[in-house]
């Protein structure tokens, strides 16, 4: 095959994996990525419809890119919105296939057959092109989920969960290493439940401990564990392995009881007991989770339940979601108790409350020298990361004298604090502390 492929790539890092598979099939292929929609031949929307926003979004893109398409262009949607409505995505005029979720198989198909190869090109390996910078990488450790909790569209997108077996996972981590990855990013809808459904049975704290034991790999993270299935087994491991960073990305979604006892979500007194565990095992752990507000049934009385446990200022980072009903989902059916203004607010008191916690935090690190992986060149200086700060959604470190370090793990010592954002000075120029 032999395309100009303009490519929108939509959603969270489990989507980005699937677009990185993608380009494993068309950039070996043959085909070359394109800046500009005008110049291409191939549109490619990968979508996100895991919230109503979400699939706005979605939408806009795939209607903007149909109403500008010119003559002899084809425009390929793929992932979870077409997957989640096909009736209404067959009523779209200009789009020329609609794909479901793990689409590179089939997007590669639809381009061979409309564009053939015109010039020597190596074969499609299928080997995914990443999209993430040289020094960090996504590994998805298993897709799909078994939870069901009441509002999410997820189990019936990408069906059961399903671990890729820790042999796969290790050497598709090797061989990230070999191309330069000194960070390695562990992500799954829940991946505190990897291994349970391998024969034989696996778990997350064996694939830990056999990434570990690669060489090269400097920072270890794990995002998206689920409450129930963090054991202590797995604590020990973190706690064992230096190259594993101390953060945890738990997304809780709420703490009152009878809230979550309708989302079909652990209790609050589950919750707290693995909070205490984690910070008992991990001293100084960073912290992330997410919650959504103004969920059926969420009362005055329970919102401040929710703000008063944020308010223990137990976490460094807070994302926040106002609840939107989806069809199909059992919460998707009861009726919407609060108003979208009142969850916008809701959601403004949570986010001002933890830029308070946030602030604190941050203060507390003036003074100290952590390592800090060099991401960008950015407005201002160098931005990096802290190993409590996860790509893509944490905040970031602008530090000076870091020019020329990009890609590489130095001590920087912390200079100043803003309410997310910190600022830091490099103190030796000598690469790869980690
Ligand atoms: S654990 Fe996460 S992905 Fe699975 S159903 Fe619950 S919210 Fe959805």
């Amino acid at each position: 095959m032999s395309a100009r492929v303009h490519l929108v790539s939509l959603g969270c890092a489990k989507n980005q994996v699937d677009t990185e598979a993608i380009l494993g099939r068309l950039l070996p292929g043959g085909c070359v990525l394109c800046a500009t929609a005008h110049a291409a031949d191939v549109l490619l929307v990968n979508t996100c419809a895991f919230i109503r926003a979400a699939e706005d979004e979605s939408w806009r893109h795939i209607r903007a890119l149909a109403r500008a398409k010119r003559t002899g262009q084809k425009l390929i949607v793929c992932g979870c919105l077409p997957a989640r409505h096909q009736a209404a995505a067959a009523r779209v005029r200009g789009v020329d296939a609609w794909l479901g979720v793990r689409a590179a198989a089939g997007v590669a198909a639809c381009v061979q057959q409309w564009f053939p190869l015109t010039h020597a090109a190596a074969p499609a390996n299928g080997v995914p092109i990443r999209m993430t910078p040289r020094h960090s990488a996504y590994l998805r450790i298993a897709d799909g989920c078994d939870h069901h909790c009441a509002f999410c569209t997820i189990p019936s997108l990408r069906g059961r969960y399903t671990s890729v077996p820790l042999q796969t996972l290790v050497g598709d981590a090797r061989r990230m290493l070999a191309e330069g990855v000194r960070e390695l990013n562990l992500i799954a809808q829940d991946t505190s439940g990897y291994g349970r459904d391998l024969r034989p049975r696996r778990s997350l704290a064996e694939l830990l401990t056999a990434l570990c034991a690669l060489p090269g790999l400097a920072w270890l993270r794990v995002q998206y564990l689920y409450p129930a299935s963090v054991t202590d087994e797995l604590l020990a491991v973190m706690a064992r392995e230096p190259a594993i960073c101390h953060y945890i990305d738990m997304p809780l979604q709420h703490i009152n009881d009878g809230l979550l006892r309708h989302m079909r979500r652990p209790g609050r007194a589950m919750t707290e007991r693995v909070l205490a565990a984690i910070r008992a095992r991990l001293p100084g752990v960073a912290l992330r989770t997410t919650f959504i507000v103004g969920y059926p049934g969420e009362t005055p009385a329970v919102f401040r339940e929710l703000c008063d446990f944020v308010q223990t200022g137990m976490f460094q980072h807070v994302g926040v979601f106002p609840y939107s009903a989806e069809p199909g989902t059992p919460a998707g059916a009861l009726p919407d108790t609060v108003s979208p203004r009142e969850k916008q607010r809701r959601r403004a008191v949570i986010l001002r409350l933890q830029q308070r916690i946030a602030y604190q935090h941050n203060c507390a690190q003036i003074g100290t020298v952590m390592p800090v992986i060099i991401e960008r060149n950015a407005p201002g200086g160098m931005h990096g990361r802290r190993r409590a700060d996860a790509p893509d959604v944490d905040n970031c470190v602008h530090v000076r004298g870091a020019r020329h370090l990009g890609g590489q793990i130095v001590p920087v010592r912390i200079t100043r604090a803003e309410p997310y954002d910190l600022h830091g000075q490099v103190v030796a120029r000598r690469a790869n502390t980690v």
